[in-house]
């Protein structure tokens, strides 16, 4: 057996893009970025954190003078 074939496992730092969180894991890589993690998700914290991570709402939200950082993003 060639004993370069498989990938090292190691321990992986991954980094929330969202809420900056920082947690290790097991990797092959040595840094993994995520958008979403169990700290910010809103399956976990109940609420809405990156409701314009895509800018969508913001473009909303100028585009029919809405200023109001609370809205709600649908259903209103
Ligand atoms: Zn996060």
């Amino acid at each position: 057996m060639k004993p370069s074939i498989h990938p090292e496992y190691k321990k992986a730092k991954v980094v929330c893009t969202t809420c900056g969180n920082e947690f290790e894991t097991g990797s092959v890589m040595e840094e993994i970025r995520v958008d979403t993690c169990s700290n910010c998700h809103a399956f976990y914290t109940g609420k809405q954190k990156y409701k314009s991570a895509d800018g969508r709402i913001d473009r909303f939200n100028k585009r029919y003078g809405i200023d109001d950082e609370d809205t709600p993003e649908e259903g209103a």
